[in-house]
């Protein structure tokens, strides 16, 4: 049978102020604003979308920005950690750029043996990373601030903490078609994909706290499926294992449905396509407010009860 989950499609967090949250990720990590939208399911909300150039699967980080909202906690049944994959020789410069920005971080750490991995936070407190390699083939993205040979390429890893590992561990190899690719200590990764941007690690973390939703936390993360059909597939596996996914929904960049895994964190299946030039010329991606066709009849008083932001990176070269 041919794979119906192929990797990871993006992550989803929740943050504070949106300018705060526009000018960490473009100005300071020089990703992509590739969507300005709102909340599907809450439209006075923005949901802002960065990633790679053309935010291919495997590269989007996106938010619902929420204006003084309450830090949440990390802690188990959580994806606490976003990798992102930048080239081995960038490490000085990032260190640098980290520092220059009053952006504390940990020193690099050594993580399998192979990742290089240096440890920091978003504004609201959300766990990032960077993990310098020279594995990863994909193309960089700049606005002009970062030199490209220095730019993130996309994700290379996610980090989720469980009570115990097995539970989450049996859904993405029985149903979501990942592999165990190596394990150390308590850290078991999987991928669906064995290449940076698909790399699904999960920590045994019994000792920890559970988490709580808030601001500077992960409300989910998306898994790609090539199309309609093997999205299907997914969701009649998802059913079969009784873990009540939701309909199919439309994203009108692409398509999901949602469960929450045994240990508590929010999964979503999500298409490939179409993508976010189905809205916008590649060119201007992220550049208008985009809304999905049920709220264009709304948009002044949307466009009333959201925040203006903009993209101004000259603070940030
Ligand atoms: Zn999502």
């Amino acid at each position: 049978m041919s794979q119906l989950v192929t990797g990871i499609h993006h992550v989803t967090a929740i943050s504070g102020g949106a300018q705060k949250n526009i000018d960490f990720y473009c100005g300071i990590l020089g990703l992509r604003l590739v969507k300005k939208t709102v909340n599907f399911d809450a439209p006075d909300v923005y949901h802002f979308y960065y990633g790679n150039e053309m935010g291919n699967p495997g590269s989007i980080l996106t938010f619902f920005p929420y204006e003084g909202i309450i830090a949440g906690r990390h802690g188990k049944g959580m994806l606490n950690t976003t990798t992102f994959s930048v080239p081995l020789a960038s490490l000085d410069y990032w260190q640098q750029r980290l520092s220059k920005f009053n952006i504390a971080h940990k020193d690099p750490e050594e993580r399998f043996d192979t990742d290089l991995v240096v440890y920091f936070e978003d504004p609201d407190g959300l766990g990032l990373e960077l993990v310098f390699n020279d594995d990863d083939t994909r193309n960089g993205f700049t606005y002009g601030n970062i030199p490209i040979e220095n730019s993130i390429r996309g994700f290379y890893n996610v980090e989720i903490w469980e009570e115990g590992y097995e539970r989450t561990a049996n859904l993405l190899t029985d149903q979501l078609d990942h592999k165990l690719i190596v394990e150390k200590g308590n850290r078991f990764r999987f991928a669906a994909t064995n290449a940076p941007g698909n790399f699904v690690d999960i920590l045994c973390t019994p000792d920890k706290l559970r988490g709580l939703a808030g601001g500077g936390t992960v409300h989910h993360i998306a898994f790609a499926t090539p199309d309609a059909a093997s999205q299907l597939e997914v969701r009649n596996r998802i059913l079969k294992r009784m873990l009540n996914p939701t309909p199919v929904l439309d994203r009108n960049y692409f398509t999901s449905i949602y469960f929450r895994e045994p240990g508590g964190v929010l999964f979503e299946v999500a298409t490939a396509g179409p993508g976010f030039a189905v809205d916008e010329q590649k060119e201007h991606l992220g550049e208008s407010l985009k809304l999905p066709q049920q709220y264009e009849p709304h948009r002044q008083e949307i466009e009333k009860s959201l925040a203006t932001v903009k993209l101004d990176l000259n603070n940030y070269k």
